[in-house]
């Protein structure tokens, strides 16, 4: 059986995947089973930070790999330091962190912070609601998908944990804060909800609200960190001082990673929280090597000047077709361009992978790119010469 037949066969049925196997890539470029160049501007939807068989990452993962994969946290873990060392310090935040192993646990991770911190000193929980954003998203775990204001996705699936709220936009979140408010879960640029970014005066006024209210700020960066929005964090870029960060998808680079970290250091005892997984020292070695190879990155000037020469691209594509898109959106390699409809964003999408360029939904009609960070500018080129052949074919 080929991979296809094996995938129907024995794979449930949660995705639906486009009829492609890749099996090779070199930084945004991947080729598939048939020797077909693909320029990748989904990174794997947001995780392969440093681009596809990136030789620093790769190298570091494979001399980990000789040396010893796992034991658990019973143990001190070198990597594990080192990596929640390089994270915290290019946060510039005065945190500790927790390693888990997908974004959806990171969040889960968070939420047991909030609970915990919600609990007086007999053990009872006196503030437990969390209030998160509507076109939100959070994760599939049980949790997590409540967690996240997208009602249609919480068929099938109740009952749910209790204690989440959706506001509709940010103002309206001072209207549902009540006695048993805990936390404010939010984006700072929505990913799955649309590429939409949040307005930076409103969230700061937000943030000062919930201090003096004593409710925690949890920023959810699964999507939007390490440079995805040109600043390590989408909260530096903000300058905000949340109380709980959970990262994922970029962070490892492509080995599975998710981390919350946190202003209280000393939330948890031994007992409360766990993982066997996470933090091991493959994914950990993950999460130090691609931070190092960003930094160097970020310090070299070139994510930035890559960073707007895809800007401009993206900019001149979107006003050569304004027939097709409304609106560009979205901060530094996070972008979407708003499109007419669902029909035509459904057509661009296939019609460019045909033509040998992945990119991405996100809401209902929005065309989404999440490049990896270290996309050159030839493959940049090449892409956005391509997507403009295909959206003036139709
Ligand atoms: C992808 C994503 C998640 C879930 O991450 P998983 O690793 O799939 O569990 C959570 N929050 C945001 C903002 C995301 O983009």
């Amino acid at each position: 059986m080929d991979t296809k037949e094996l995938d129907q066969k024995y794979i449930l049925n949660t995705y639906a995947r486009a009829d492609v196997e890749f099996v090779r890539g070199e930084n945004a470029t991947l080729y598939d089973k048939n020797g077909k160049k693909y320029i990748d501007l989904t990174s794997g939807i947001g995780v392969v930070s440093v681009g596809h068989s990136n030789k620093r990452l790769s190298d570091a993962l494979c001399k980990q790999a000789k040396d010893i994969l796992h034991i658990s946290n019973l143990y001190y873990i070198t990597p594990q330091a080192q990596a929640a060392k390089a994270v915290v310090e290019t946060s510039g935040y005065d945190m500790k962190c927790f390693f888990a192993n997908s974004g959806a646990e990171a969040n889960e991770g968070a939420i047991k912070i909030a609970r915990k911190y919600g609990t007086d000193k007999d053990g009872n929980i006196k503030r437990y609601k969390i209030i998160t954003l509507d076109h939100s998203f959070h994760g599939r775990t049980i949790t997590t998908v409540k967690a996240t204001g997208q009602v249609d996705m919480h068929n099938y699936f109740g009952p749910f944990p209790d204690g989440f709220v959706y506001a509709k936009d940010l103002d309206h979140i001072k209207n549902l804060v009540d006695d048993h408010t805990v936390a404010v879960m939010i984006e700072l640029v929505q990913g799955e909800g649309g590429v939409e970014p949040l307005d930076r005066q409103k969230v700061k006024e937000l943030e000062r609200f919930l201090k003096e209210k004593d409710i925690l700020l949890i920023v959810d960066e699964v999507q939007t960190g390490v440079y995805r929005t040109g600043e390590f964090l989408a909260s530096n870029l903000y300058e905000i001082e949340p109380d709980i960060i959970t990262l994922a998808k970029g962070v490892g680079g492509g080995v599975p990673v998710g981390i919350v970290m946190t202003r209280l250091k000393e939330i948890f005892s031994p007992g409360d929280h766990g993982s066997t997984f996470g933090g091991n020292y493959l994914s950990s070695t993950a999460v130090v090597e691609v931070v190092d190879i960003l930094n160097d990155y970020k310090k070299s000037g070139k994510l930035d000047e890559i960073k707007e020469y895809f800007n401009e691209k993206l900019e001149d594509f979107f006003s050569n077709n304004q027939d097709k898109f409304i609106k560009k959106v979205g901060i530094g390699f996070m972008a979407g361009l708003r499109c007419k409809d669902g029909d035509t964003l459904t057509n661009v999408i296939n019609k460019a992978r045909e033509n040998g360029v992945m990119v991405l939904k996100a809401g209902r009609n929005t065309l989404r790119f999440l490049p990896p960070l270290t996309i050159t500018k030839k493959e940049i080129d090449e892409a956005f010469d391509s997507l403009s052949n295909t959206v003036g074919s139709f």
